[in-house]
């Protein structure tokens, strides 16, 4: 499915216009993905009033013309920011603006450099991102696939636990897995966390052998299409002990709760709470020592962020993970996590593989 570049071309220079700017250096390759379709690891896009134009190197000149329409390539040699300074400096562009979370500080001083002293610079952060937030049915489509077959991949590395099994083992079945079934990649390095380790939110998988009695916490996403899924499963090796599994049953109902309120018009923040507060009520609070969720696109981590501090107002095509945890050091960690598709009625769960608490 080609990107209708025009389209959103078109919603980006509206909202530059409605923040009172013109020209946009956009740096940053999800987004420059996102609004051109051009997939190659260099490149940076000038969207101009009337033209958009795309520069990078001899390595992409085939990808380009295959992977874009509707806007023009630049192939440069040496620098790039270089090269669209060069280009800014030719055209007398007065004003364009730049996303400093974006650039480097020696990319920022070699374009300001080329560009000569005619360039006004604006700082303005996060405007395709915030287009990227709300998801069409296209990306829907594909998030959907994705979290389809890393549901998949899930249920079929569960069966493979077992004591003497090591975190790389299942770690390398779940990369294996995910590609054999047509993902691109993974979107993050799975989590693959036994018994105490399994407290470590972002553990990296080791050569450690699952043992008997042994939470496992097994976080993973694929990538299809460009697009990401992420989703935690938490099981037990042998019969949990009866504290476990009231701490896992605390954070299916943190989960669902969440679940239930996530809808559009209410607040990140409330999506947090809802979660947050079903876990302190446990007295497991302190336990949750992360944000209840992300949103997720072309890349894992992107907006909304479902945290305590976030005022942002979710809305239809929001596509977010909820995923409530408690980690208990020395003994062990549990997490459930979901993607979730926000709806005007409510929310929709893209991931599908069974939440019950499975003691193997
Ligand atoms: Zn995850
Ligand atoms: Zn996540």
């Amino acid at each position: 499915m080609p990107i209708n570049a025009n389209s959103r071309l078109k919603r980006l220079r509206q909202a530059l216009d409605s923040a009172g700017a013109g020209t946009l250096l956009e740096t940053h390759l999800p987004n420059i993905f996102y609004l051109c379709g051009f997939s190659g690891d260099s490149g940076a896009l000038l969207i101009e009033p009337s033209s958009a134009t795309l520069f990078t190197d001899g390595r992409f000149t085939i990808q380009a013309k295959e992977e874009t329409s509707d806007i023009r390539v630049h192939i440069h040699k040496g620098p790039i920011l270089e090269a669209v300074g060069g280009y800014l400096r030719a055209r007398k562009r007065q004003s364009v603006a730049v996303s400093p979370a974006r650039l480097t500080l020696a990319g920022w001083k070699a374009l300001r450099k080329a560009a000569g002293g005619h360039t006004k610079w604006e700082a303005i952060d996060g405007m395709v991102e915030s287009l990227r937030a709300v998801k069409d049915a296209g990306e829907i489509d594909r998030i959907r696939d994705a979290a389809r077959l890393g549901s998949e991949v899930m249920e079929e590395v569960i069966r493979l636990i077992r004591p003497g099994v090591t975190e790389l083992d299942i770690a390398a079945e779940i990369g294996y897995r995910m590609r054999r079934k047509g993902a691109s990649g993974e979107s993050f390095e799975a989590i693959v966390a036994a018994g105490p380790r399994s407290a470590l939110p972002h553990a990296r998988p080791t050569a450690r052998r699952i043992g008997k009695n042994e939470l496992v916490v097994l976080d993973l996403g694929a990538i299809l299409r460009h697009y990401c899924s992420d989703l935690t499963r938490t099981v037990h090796v042998g019969k949990a002990p009866t504290r476990v599994r009231k701490w896992y049953q605390a954070v299916l109902e943190a989960q669902t709760a969440a679940r239930d309120a996530l809808r559009s018009g209410i607040t990140c923040a409330a999506i947090d709470h809802a979660a947050r507060n079903v876990l302190q009520s446990k007295g497991l609070g302190r336990y949750f020592v992360h944000s209840t969720g992300h949103g997720i696109g072309l890349e894992i981590h992107e907006d909304p962020r479902i945290a305590r501090d976030q005022k942002w107002v979710l809305q239809a095509g929001n596509v977010v993970t909820l995923e409530p945890g408690v980690y208990v050091e020395g003994v062990g960690g549990i997490r459930i996590e979901d993607d979730a598709l926000v709806t005007s009625r409510g929310a929709e769960i893209l991931t599908t593989a069974p939440r019950e608490f499975l003691e193997l």
